[in-house]
């Protein structure tokens, strides 16, 4: 049967995205050949990556506004590196938000190149909300956030007007919500959490801030090389790619991003409040920076573990172990999470609330 997935990432996929991807493993288009053993300069091929780069530009609403789409590898962690290197110029400095584990790992390889600021941190709290009230300096060659904290279970509801680029690290709510996407001067995303299976990382980028850093810089890191080669500079995660692929086309198909963040408002709505009315639990975030993506929450009495945790598996849910600097429970409930799965998770936290 299938579960109920809650997994943080790699994650749930829409079942309808299984089923093609299944398909073209065996079959691509009724060619004869598996999408696997195609070549990527293949018209079938080169067909997907050129419908994929324009579908994820088209969704965010930046068609013909000076961005490009790309599709690379090396997950979100090497964009910490590629996004200091594009973009931080030799002498110069950048600015950071220290939201969480993700956002750290992003801060400690943007020391490797230059004056790295951290604007605001909320480390000492264990990342519970996000700051507030910093200042980002006018003279930052950008400033880097990370738009949902998958570990913390908070996200940015606001983000802070500046006259700086601003870097997002989109990871685990790109596609999630309505955003002005122009704000950004680049958004990456690894795609295991909420548009694809792990292997590829979406970057969005304004191509006017490129080539202004004065460094050299290694070609497979050079965001211009990718755009001049139309993301296809070295061999693309074929598989990861077309499986995104099938993903954006299924959104763009259910109403777009508008329809998904009603869903994914609804499906949060539904959870946390449970969370606040059942006596047994408790959330960790913040009210008001609680992700609507990744809901973590603790037993209010630990005793009650083992029985919550017979009850949950039993109801076919999976995945929804707490990551150990959080402990208790994180429900990542992304895009392809049906509510009534949802309805699953919070019938079985009111089965716990009758049988204690
Ligand atoms: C998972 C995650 C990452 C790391 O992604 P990789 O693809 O494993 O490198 C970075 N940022 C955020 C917000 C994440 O959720």
């Amino acid at each position: 049967m299938k579960k109920h997935n809650f997994s943080a990432g790699p994650s749930i996929l829409p079942q309808e995205v299984f089923e093609k991807a299944a398909q073209a493993v065996l079959d691509y288009n009724n060619s004869g050949l598996s999408i696997l053993e195609i070549s990527h300069r293949s018209k079938d091929f080169v067909a997907v990556m050129d419908e994929a780069r324009a579908l994820a530009l088209e969704l965010m609403g930046l068609t013909g506004k000076g961005y490009q789409a790309l599709f690379l590898s090396g997950g979100a962690s090497l964009e910490f590196v590629r996004v200091p290197y594009n973009l931080m110029t030799k002498n110069g400095k950048a600015a950071y938000l220290d939201t969480g584990t993700w956002a750290a790992g992003a801060i400690k390889e943007a020391r490797e190149f230059g004056d790295t600021l951290v604007v605001a941190s909320s480390k000492a709290d264990n990342y519970t909300h996000i700051p507030a009230g910093y200042a980002i300096p006018a003279d930052a060659d950008y400033f880097h956030c990370t738009s949902n904290n998958t570990i913390f279970g908070t996200q940015m509801h606001a983000f802070t007007e500046t006259g700086v680029p601003v870097v997002c690290d989109m990871s685990s709510d790109i596609f999630s919500r309505q955003l002005d996407f122009s704000k950004f001067g680049l958004i990456y995303a690894g795609a295991q959490k909420n548009m694809g299976p792990a292997g590829t990382t979406l970057v969005v980028v304004k191509e006017e801030l490129l080539g202004k850093t004065g460094r050299h810089i290694p070609s497979i890191l050079d965001y211009k090389q990718h755009i001049d080669k139309e993301s296809m500079y070295n061999t693309p995660s074929v598989f990861a790619v077309y499986t995104s692929y099938l993903t954006l086309q299924w959104l763009n198909n259910n109403g777009g991003i508008e329809a998904m963040e009603k869903k994914n408002n609804a499906k949060a709505e539904l959870l946390y409040a449970e969370i606040d009315r059942n006596p047994l639990f408790k959330g960790t975030a913040r009210t008001e920076d609680r992700s609507k993506m990744n809901v973590t929450f603790l037993l209010d009495d630990e005793s009650h573990t083992e029985q919550f945790d017979k009850l949950w598996k039993a109801a076919g849910i999976s995945g929804l172990a707490g990551h150990r600097s959080v402990g208790g429970y994180r429900a990542s409930i992304y895009n392809a999470m049906p509510i009534e799965s949802v309805q699953v998770l919070v019938d079985v936290m009111q089965e716990l609330e009758k049988n204690v």
